[in-house]
């Protein structure tokens, strides 16, 4: 195993609720320009399982989430509603003002609740559950913004191709998958984080002439799933993930990733800042080194907020 990248060092703070964040990289564009980078395919990481991807012409996110509540609020059933001025901050972070689509694995709030903003703001179609479409609908974002998929079904974007596959959402909560069920009804925000329900969970592969990568925004393990899709990177939520060689066995040997990112490891009911903190109950040493036992395969931990090069 090579890690790299292992100092995490994020350039973006943020405070809790919706004030806006003041530091002085805020409106540094993280991207230089686009035709100076000759189409590789490059990443920037938002924090829980947030990611920009672009090849230069084509822009999308996938789970923005930016708006980041306390455990406290979450927990006593405060309404949350996505924080505007943030989502803001980070589209002219990652240089996403004109992003395609935001594709979408779940509907749990720390995925869906900021992502018809990423759409309405850049003009991007939203791609994803049924239950997603209605926190869409929810925000007033018009029907031919949002794109409803169905397991196994693929879409074009640019150049990239989008397969969403049907997984399983981990057991995150005390064994069980927390806030199981549909959104059957448009989700008009502020709304409690128990009202943003799983509404099934994909698995996405995400393939370009340059590679194809797959990000998956819950660790739950749903085997013989990967028995076609090969990937190069594979970005693994690591929050409420059994174990690690349980992602070995059912996800990483199967797509024959030779690249491992984790994402969704931090404690995403702290702000964004200087140093991120690791979400409770997830075990990085476990992660390290189970994976130590694999030199063959990569494993990159990106920086919050800095831009990285996938495939050139
Ligand atoms: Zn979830």
């Amino acid at each position: 195993m090579r890690i790299t990248n292992l100092r995490i060092l994020p350039a973006f703070a943020t405070q809790t609720g919706c004030a806006p964040t003041q530091t002085e990289h805020d409106d540094d564009p993280v991207l230089p320009a686009e035709e100076a980078r000759g189409g590789a395919v490059r990443v920037v990481w938002m924090g829980t399982a947030g990611l920009y991807v672009t090849d230069g012409d084509t822009g999308m996110y996938i789970d923005p989430f930016v708006s980041r509540y306390g455990l406290l609020q979450v927990g006593l059933g405060f309404r949350l509603k996505p924080c505007r001025d943030r989502i803001d901050q980070w589209i002219r972070k990652t240089g996403g003002h004109r992003a395609s689509a935001v594709l979408v694995s779940h509907s749990h709030y720390d995925h869906a609740l900021d992502a018809p903003y990423f759409a309405a703001k850049t003009g991007a179609v939203i791609i994803g559950s049924e239950s997603t479409a209605n926190v869409a609908r929810g925000t007033m974002l018009p029907e031919e913004k949002i794109r409803v998929i169905a397991d196994g079904e693929r879409v074009r974007i640019g150049k990239f191709t989008a397969t969403f596959l049907k997984s399983v959402h981990s057991p995150a909560l005390f064994g069980r998958i927390p806030w199981p069920g549909e959104i059957t009804d448009p989700l008009r925000p502020p709304a409690r984080a128990s009202a943003y329900r799983e509404g099934g969970t994909y698995a996405i592969v995400l393939a370009h002439p340059k590679g194809t990568m797959l990000h998956y925004g819950s660790a739950g393990i749903q085997p013989d799933l990967f028995s076609r899709e090969h990937v190069d990177a594979a970005f693994l939520s690591l929050g409420g993930r059994k174990d690690t060689p349980s992602l070995l066995t059912h996800i990483i040997a199967p797509t024959k990733a030779r690249q491992v990112i984790p994402i969704h490891f931090d404690n995403f009911f702290k702000p964004l800042k200087s140093r991120l903190s690791i979400l409770p109950g997830v075990n990085m040493k476990e992660f390290y080194q189970s994976m130590s036992a694999f030199p063959e395969i990569t494993v990159t931990t990106l920086s919050v907020g800095r831009e990285a090069t996938l495939f050139s």
